[in-house]
């Protein structure tokens, strides 16, 4: 954003003139696309549009000229001169960092003399930093150059050519757009070639005068600015042409003259502008405004795009538009049509949940916002039936919005000398103006952060985290005095600093929970935690340990997020859901997620039925939006997501009574998730951690439902369980200990390749000779990877009942051993990562317009089925079955991730014998109840609900 910084600067130093009533492009300016250039027939330069990639901001018209293919060729554009004189011919193209063989050559010729020839492009302009600030950071930027010549008057000949037939990447030589002026300051930007006019005509039933205040968020960075509009013009800034200028407040009747806004859009995607009548900037906004906004593409009404109209109570309007395809959405077009989308959504069994949460973020406010615009998108949204749209402004309460969560972040408020640790008196301030602000009486949770984490480098360098460190350690009782350090190879050193790590990040959001306490907020506190669990296989790399945090009450409500980046299936859900269920079992608090609603519509429901049966008790379907409003990660222009959310949310409320009450009942098997070995793993590709996620879908795939328990809830919890399956290497010697003697009463333990090598001070537990196995030591051959990339590649390291072995090994591979009056199977390999890493799939990347087939292969499966059995079953792997048990009734969730719909019969062992069982969202095709199991076949779409009442 040169253009704007330069704009800005000018802004400065010309405080009180008004900016940008004309075009910046020169009068004289003549403008080619690149792809418009005749080229030659050796294919060397080929038109290319655009294609969703790391770039900011797109090509001009979309299209690039490619010089990207092998060969060397010409592109040539004649152009007419009036006149004679010095001119510069400015070029935009896509800088890349990185790749050789990507220049190519400008020359202008005339009369077949040439007058100026340079190359491009032999080295990234942004490799200064001077460069990487006027252009911006990244792998790819569009950059302008330019070449400087002296013609006469008549006919030039612009002539692109390569200075090398051989190609680096397909991204190189991409050329947009061409543009020739006399005038020698000039300095282009794309959005000189689309101006976007808007003139304000105050209506007659304007109450006073005022400043149109233009507060707007781009579609790329930098995101947000701030103007005015008078009667004088367009003013920059916050305050600027508002508190400033009183008597240039435009009055009833009274129209601004034209400005400019394109110095303040981009040229990518939609830019929304919140446009808002104020006397002051930092005053309440107006109660009432009534304007129109004229928008066109010229100073007057020949290139009319639109002109939107607000009368009535709020202060303005949010427009959105988008500069590459000249769409202009007002909020009153917007609301209607995402209103139409929404009843036009098929019928769904069920009905509006009133106590479930179901929850999403909608933007507009009453302040700016006319009362049909929000009306309409808060009945688009109960349609659908959501509850909750995060405001709790009376009229969205009175419709039926009562479930909400109020945000506060304070992540920032730090101390000076120590960032990891809040400054109580500002945190204090912070909760006391939510407290004043919001009415929690319509609050389920008040959100505090979001993905929290932190790092080692922190700590080493930082001295109040040295002197607190000593202090945390005389609190362990640890008498040896240890540096910060972020080496493993330290031994107990690295231990005890990631333990303070994480009692740093336990700590701050305690102190969140604490000083909403003292403010007066008694709603539970949460944040959102990221995803490193499936992510890196490491819960606790970033110091955010769930188990800390809610087994200690810092925080009060659990809550987490479905991205599942770089995996194969969004089903993974279902273990991080069942981490988050254990790491709130014992404080018996809820916990609630944000299922991401940027995928393909069967995965959005297929993703909720899951987590409803994995116990979560709230879903925030993230994000609404709407999208021409100021919000991010907007979907409500998707018209697929209406439907798969009412799919979900109806379901939901036929059954909410349950679900508000409802437990997940015991799992059929216990899964170990060590927090030492993340700790001793946090600087490693944490394979055993890897292992867990894809041993937890393995199981599910054969109908085996697992409970996660930490290392602290085996003395407690592990009696319940008959079978363990531990995939970590190291785990604190006690909890080791607790598994033995568990294992002599009776229980069956399956180990994966390296598991329960390490104690907490990475000394060896051992602890073989007790197992009775007899183990190879392990060996990593490989790092296991992303399992969307590295993963498929890892190679076949030997072969186990069909199952490759991968990543890394510890023969033998099966071993089967009896301890007292127990059980120990040891599996020298990784039976999870080898059944996603042999996982074929259609599609590379599931997208929102892709479902990801993925095709499991069987013999995983058919060894996995022989080390549990699953008390509730469904015939076919990719419909999972999860049960819920309520005072009252038990609650089978289905969930299909096969992406179609399918019929189904579902088994449940030890069923009651119940008195009514019905389908919400499913069709059943018969059912049978004998010798305590009940089993019913029905046909379902991506997911349903089983209501069977006792
Ligand atoms: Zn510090």
């Amino acid at each position: 954003m040169t253009k704007l910084r330069r704009l800005l600067a000018i802004a400065v130093l010309f405080a009180f003139a008004p900016f940008c009533l004309a075009s910046p492009l020169p009068a004289d300016a003549i403008v080619f696309e690149a792809e418009d250039m005749r080229v030659d027939g050796s294919g060397a330069w080929q038109a290319k549009p655009h294609y969703p990639n790391w770039y900011a901001s797109k090509p001009s018209k979309l299209h690039f000229l490619a010089g990207s293919y092998p060969g060397l060729g010409q592109a040539e554009q004649t152009l007419r001169l009036p006149e004679a004189g010095t001119f510069r011919l400015h070029v935009r193209y896509l800088d890349i960092i990185r790749f050789d063989h990507r220049s190519f050559q400008v020359a202008v010729s005339q009369d077949g003399r040439v007058l100026a020839e340079k190359i491009f492009d032999q080295e990234s302009l942004r490799q200064t930093p001077e460069g990487e600030q006027r252009w911006g950071k990244g792998f790819g930027r569009f950059v302008w150059d330019n070449l400087e010549f002296t013609a006469a008057a008549g006919d030039v000949t612009v002539t692109l050519s390569k200075t090398s037939a051989e190609v680096s990447t397909g991204h190189v030589r991409q050329l947009d757009v061409f543009v020739l002026t006399r005038d020698l300051a000039y300095e282009p930007a794309v959005t000189d070639l689309y101006p976007l006019y808007v003139q304000v005509v105050m209506l007659p039933e304007q109450p006073g005068p005022v400043a149109l205040h233009l507060f707007m968020r781009r579609s790329h960075a930098p995101y947000y600015s701030h103007a005015n509009i008078n009667a004088q013009g367009l003013f920059l800034g916050s305050t600027h042409g508002a508190d400033d200028m009183p008597d240039a407040h435009l009055k009833r009747g009274q129209s601004s003259p034209w400005v400019n806004l394109s110095p303040l859009l981009t040229y990518s995607g939609s830019d929304r502008m919140s446009f808002s009548a104020i006397t002051t900037y930092r005053g309440k906004p107006e109660p009432e405004a009534a304007f129109e906004l004229i928008f066109s593409r010229t100073p007057d009404l020949t290139g009319l795009i639109g002109r939107p109209v607000r009368k009535g109570a709020g202060s303005g309007m949010i427009v959105a538009f988008n500069n590459t395809t000249g769409e202009l959405v007002p909020e009153e077009d917007g609301s209607r049509q995402n209103l139409e989308r929404a009843r036009n959504t098929p019928e769904v069994a069920g009905a509006r949940p009133r106590t479930f949460p179901m929850l999403t973020g909608m933007a507009l406010t009453p302040e700016v916002s006319m009362a049909a615009s929000w009306e309409r998108e808060l009945e688009a949204l109960a349609t659908i039936g959501l509850n909750g749209v995060g405001q709790v402004r009376p009229p969205f309460v009175d419709r039926g919005f009562t479930r909400n969560i109020a945000s506060g972040f304070y992540f920032h408020l730090t101390r000076p000398d120590c960032k990891y640790v809040v400054d109580e008196q500002k945190l204090a301030e912070h909760m006391a103006k939510h407290r004043a602000d919001i009415d929690f009486s319509h609050v389920l949770a008040f959100n505090m952060m979001d993905e929290p984490g932190f790092e080692l480098e922190h700590l080493l360098n930082c001295a109040v985290c040295q002197r607190d460190f000593t202090a945390f350690l005389e609190a362990q009782q640890i008498t040896a005095a240890f540096p910060l350090t972020d080496d493993p190879q330290a031994g107990s050193a690295f231990y005890w600093t990631m333990r303070f790590l994480i009692h740093r990040m336990t700590e701050k959001l305690r102190a969140g929970t604490l000083a909403a306490r003292a403010a007066g907020i008694t709603v539970p506190t949460m944040v959102n935690f990221a995803i490193e669990v499936v992510y890196s296989g490491n819960l606790v790399r970033r110091g955010a340990d769930w188990f800390d945090v809610y087994n200690s009450g810092a925080l009060t409500f659990g809550w987490h997020e479905d991205w599942a980046s770089h995996s194969r299936t969004y089903q993974i859900i279902g273990y991080q859901s069942d981490v988050m269920r254990a790491a709130c079992r014992r404080s018996g608090i809820p916990f609630g997620v944000y299922n991401v609603l940027q995928v393909h519509p069967w995965e959005i429901q297929a993703k909720a039925y899951t987590e409803i049966g994995h116990g979560n008790q709230a879903i925030h379907f993230f994000n609404y939006g709407p999208a021409y409003s100021i919000s991010s990660d907007t979907n409500s222009d998707r018209p697929e997501i209406y439907a798969a959310i009412k799919q979900v949310a109806w379901p939901v409320g036929a059954v909410e009574n349950h679900l508000t009450a409802a437990k997940t009942a015991p799992a059929d098997a216990a899964q170990l998730l060590s927090v030492t070995n993340d700790i001793w793993n946090a600087k490693d590709d944490n394979v055993f951690g890897k292992e867990r996620v894809y041993l937890n879908l393995l199981l599910r795939h054969v109908n085996v439902r697992l409970d996660v328990l930490s290392e602290d809830d085996l003395a407690t919890e592990l009696a319940r369980y008959r079978t363990l399956f531990v995939s970590d290497a190291v785990v604190k010697r006690t909890a080791a200990m607790q598994i033995l003697e568990w294992v002599k009463q009776g229980g069956t333990l399956y180990m994966t390749a390296g598991a329960l090598e390490y104690d907490e001070r990475r000394q060896p537990l051992d602890l073989d000779r007790d197992l009775g196995v007899s183990r190879k030591p392990f060996t990593l051959e490989e790092q296991p990877g992303r399992a969307q990339f590295e993963m498929p590649k890892l190679k076949e390291l030997a072969s186990v009942q069909s199952v490759p072995v991968v990543a890394g090994q510890q023969p033998p591979f099966l071993q089967r051993s009896t301890v007292g009056a127990g059980t120990v199977v040891s599996l020298g390999f990784f039976p999870g990562l080898s059944y996603v890493s042999r996982a074929g799939s259609e599609t590379e990347r599931p997208d929102g317009s892709i479902y990801s087939e993925v095709d499991f292969p069987a013999a995983h499966r058919a060894l996995a089925a022989t080390w549990a059995k699953g008390r509730l079953r469904t015939d076919h792997h990719l419909i999972e079955a999860n049960v819920l048990t309520a005072p009252g009734a038990d609650v089978i969730v289905l969930a299909n991730w096969s992406g179609t719909p399918m019929t189904t019969t579902v088994t449940l062992d030890q069923a009651h014998r119940y008195a009514e069982i019905k389908a919400v969202n499913a069709e059943i095709i018969s059912q049978t109840q004998a010798d305590g199991a009940l089993a019913v076949t029905l046909r379902l779409a991506a997911g349903a609900f089983l209501e069977c009442r006792r």
